[in-house]
Formats: structure tokens, sequence, C-alpha cells
């Protein structure tokens, strides 16, 4: 039975594709290119840096890959479905569904308490109460903030605000988790922190497919 030859079947879950990307910018007449056929795959589980100098179209990028603005040109497709041809509210429910975002400057709502900011995204699904906080207090324990769940904002420091948006990013449990300059407001020792944190949620994410 035994012909020597030997089968593998490997999966690769691709989470984000893009096809000959291009987005440029029109200001009157004239047309500023930023991306110029941009094509690459992440697939599930990855861990991605983007790097360039500013102004070359890093946060461009991540706002067309998080359905936040449409490209010129090309395709993007997430979990293999691709969404040039989405409408503009199934496109909104595919970012709910599908993608966290970090920002460099949190973004967290002043009046609410870290756990209530942590289960905002969930409001927009319909969660009760009980459950955003259920949900929300076990985000914000990954995140490792459990003992700051009552604090608001501006009771929190750079590095701890910053824990919390994570915590509201992944709350949904998005397949593809964004940050934009994530670190770009913290001290070194903070971002440092955040940057190790991203990675022990990576290795989380692959202990959590092999259970
Ligand atoms: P980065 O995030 O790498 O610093 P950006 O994506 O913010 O770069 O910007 C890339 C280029 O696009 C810059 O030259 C910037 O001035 C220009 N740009 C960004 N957003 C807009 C916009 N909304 N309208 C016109 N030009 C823009
Ligand atoms: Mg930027």
């Amino acid at each position: 039975m035994d012909d020597g030859r030997a089968f593998y079947s490997v999966r690769i879950t691709l989470v984000l594709m893009l096809r000959d990307l291009s987005k440029a910018y029109f200001s009157g007449e004239i047309r500023s290119p930023v991306l110029t056929d941009v094509s690459f795959s992440i697939a599930d589980g990855e861990f991605c840096a983007l790097t360039g100098p500013s102004g070359s179209g890093k946060t461009t990028l991540m706002n067309l890959i998080g359905l936040l603005d449409r490209p010129t040109s090309g395709d993007i497709s997430l979990n293999g479905q691709s969404t040039s041809e989405l409408t503009h509210n199934k496109l909104a429910r595919m970012r709910n569904d599908v993608i966290g975002f970090v920002f460099q400057s949190f973004h967290l709502l002043s009046h609410l308490s870290a756990l209530d900011n942590v289960g905002l995204p969930l409001l927009y699904r319909g969660a009760s109460l009980r459950e955003r906080r259920l949900l929300a207090a076990a985000a914000l324990e990954h995140v490792g903030l459990s003992n700051r769940a009552t604090h608001r904002p501006d009771e929190l420091s750079g590095g701890q605000r910053q824990r919390v948006a994570i915590a509201r990013a992944l709350v949904t449990k998005p397949r593809l988790l964004l940050a934009d300059e994530p670190t770009g407001n913290l001290d070194g020792r903070s971002a440092d922190d955040i940057v190790s944190l991203f990675l022990t949620l990576n290795e989380s994410w692959h202990h959590g497919r092999q259970e």
C-alpha cells in the first residue's frame, strides 16, 4: 500500500487577503497616491507588524483593512469573504463581527468605568447589562486589570488605559485585532508592557486552539 509518497494536509485559514490594493487621496484635481498595488495575506493566529516612516501610509492601510475607508482599487477579503461589493451596512456588521481596534489615543469614554468601557461593543450587539459585565470582567482579567474594573479612565495610567482599550477590542472575540501605533502615547516601560501583552494574547490564542 505504501507507494513511497507522503501526503500532508495543512489547512491554513486566511483571515486577511489583500489583492492589488491601491489608495489615492484627491484634493480637487490633484491626485496623491499613497498605496499602490499592495498584496499580502495574513493567516489565522499570525502576529504581524507594519513598519515605515511617518507619512508612508500605515494608518491609511489600517483604515482600509479595518473597513473604515474604501480603496481606490483592489480588494480586501476577510475570513474568505470579499468586501468590495458589500453595502455600507454589511461592512459595518462585518467590522463589528470580525475586527477589534486599538488606537494610539485609547478612545475611552471618560464618564464610564473601565468595566463599562470594555462592555460597550457588546451593547451594539444587544447584550444585556449582566452579560456585558460578565464578558467585560473576563476580558479585563485577560489583560491583568481586574483590580481596576470600577476606575474611570482619568484614574488610570496611560498603560492601564491602553489595556482597557485592548480588553474592549477583545471582548467580541475578533478574528483580527488591529492596533495603530498602540504604544505611541506611552513611556518606554509602559510601551514594552503593551507589546508583551500583545505577544502573550497571541500565544494564548494558539493555546486556545489546541484545547
Ligand atoms: P502613516 O500612518 O504611515 O504616518 P498616513 O496613512 O497617515 O501615514 O498618511 C499617508 C499619506 O497620506 C500622508 O502623506 C498623508 O498626508 C496623506 N493622507 C492621510 N490621510 C489623508 C486624507 N484623509 N486626505 C488626504 N491625504 C491624506
Ligand atoms: Mg499613522
